[in-house]
């Protein structure tokens, strides 16, 4: 097997075992301005495609077209066809089977076994040249299919992609965070895993707008965002629900482990200054956390609205605080009380014996009731996670009512 030159022009893969046959198709082609190989038995042919025991060497120059002889040592030029069209990491290489076989039945199986077209011997050069031409012509076709479906895989991805990520803060969107809340219910279900699920809301955020204008605003979610990521682990996820809302999704983790992450991160934001244009902006954060395996807890709607109650308990509890999602300190199978901690948990000022209702049907619609110990208020509507007329996003939850 040899190479005429380097790969200036189109490459035609010359296989035939008789050397005068290959000195003529040489010849022609290259006066025509085609570089050639050859191979001089089924084996040679399959190496030089890179299809008989090791693929190609890196810089190896693959062949544009095939003209294969039928009657060849070691492997017939039938089984070289097939095994070439069979080989998926190949592209498209037109096969032209040249032989003296001419009988209908010859063809039909030297184009079932893949060969792309038939030339009987002996050859007719001008009619070998056109041949050649055609075939090189759909090869090209092929490409700039195989050109255009590659570039719409990649803008497809770019899609993909784009669809999840918040174009703000560039981390995971609330369609993302749902997607993989729903995956790692899964297989922590299926592992008997625990994890956790921390909703997170920037105080008083509407402030920053109103005072700074969004440009500030908007600093500040990124900054708030690119410090969410850094407290996480590489396996949470991490990602904008709405608003100045947060969700983090802890793989693994504990209620108690993702509490000390989450109080962690509320002291971070505290003692960070966020900064726009030369202006230092202070802010904290209340944070909710529910996890899984709780009884109360059977899917991932559940756990949103879980962690959601924990925020919004943080938030009637005075703010800058992390509270736990738990039902195990209520009476009442439906009732949840989140229990306090971080720093407002070792103060004596905030509304002591809160108890946060939810998980409560009503006409088909999950509705909030914040309940003190000496009287309730119903909060009303607005509080449904996924989709199902949660308050809007970018609206600080404040104390509610007769708390
Ligand atoms: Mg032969």
């Amino acid at each position: 097997m040899g190479a005429s030159a380097g790969r200036i022009s189109t490459c035609i893969l010359i296989v035939d075992d008789n050397p005068d046959n290959v000195t003529i198709l040489r010849d022609r082609l290259e006066a025509r301005g085609y570089s050639t190989l050859v191979a001089r038995d089924g084996e040679e042919a399959l190496a030089a495609v890179g299809a008989l025991d090791a693929p190609l060497p890196p810089g190896a120059v693959l062949p544009d077209l095939i003209l294969l002889d039928v009657m060849l040592p070691k492997v017939d030029g039938f089984e070289v066809a097939r095994r070439i069209k069979a080989n998926r990491s190949l592209p498209f290489i037109p096969i032209m089977i040249q032989t003296a076989l001419d009988t209908t039945e010859d063809k039909v199986v030297g184009l079932d076994s893949g060969a792309d077209a038939y030339i009987t011997k002996p050859i007719n050069l001008t009619e070998l040249e056109a041949g050649i031409r055609s075939m090189l012509r759909i090869k090209s076709l092929q490409e700039e299919i195989e050109r255009q479906r590659a570039e719409l895989a990649t803008k497809n991805d770019q899609l993909i992609r784009i669809a999840r990520t918040d174009s703000l803060t560039g981390i995971d969107n609330r369609r993302q965070l749902e997607e993989r809340l729903v995956e790692t219910f899964e297989h922590s279900r299926r592992l008997q895993e625990p994890f956790a699920c921390v909703m997170c809301d920037l105080d008083k955020f509407k402030s920053v707008n109103d005072t700074y204008g969004h440009q500030a605003g908007d600093e500040v979610l990124r900054q708030f965002a690119h410090l969410l990521r850094d407290h996480a682990r590489e396996i949470d996820w991490v990602g904008r629900y709405g608003g100045e809302e947060f969700m983090l999704i802890l793989p693994g983790a504990t209620p108690d482990a993702a509490v000390a992450f989450a109080e962690r991160m509320r002291k971070a934001v505290e003692g960070r200054t966020f900064s726009f244009a030369g202006t230092d902006i202070r802010r904290t954060v209340s944070c909710g956390v529910a996890g899984w395996p709780h009884p109360q807890i059977a899917d991932v709607e559940a756990l949103i609205r879980a962690a959601d109650n924990g925020l919004y308990a943080a938030k009637s509890g005075g703010r800058n605080r992390v509270e736990r999602w738990d039902t195990e300190t209520s009476t009442s199978t439906d009732d949840a009380a989140p229990t306090a901690v971080g720093a407002a948990a070792d103060t004596s000022d905030g509304p002591a014996g809160h108890t946060l209702h939810d998980l409560r049907a009503d006409d088909g619609q999950h509705r909030a009731d914040i309940t003190t110990n000496t009287h309730a208020s119903d909060v009303g509507g607005g509080r449904d996670s996924l989709g199902g007329g949660r308050r809007p996003a970018g609206e600080d939850r404040g104390t509610p009512p007769g708390a």
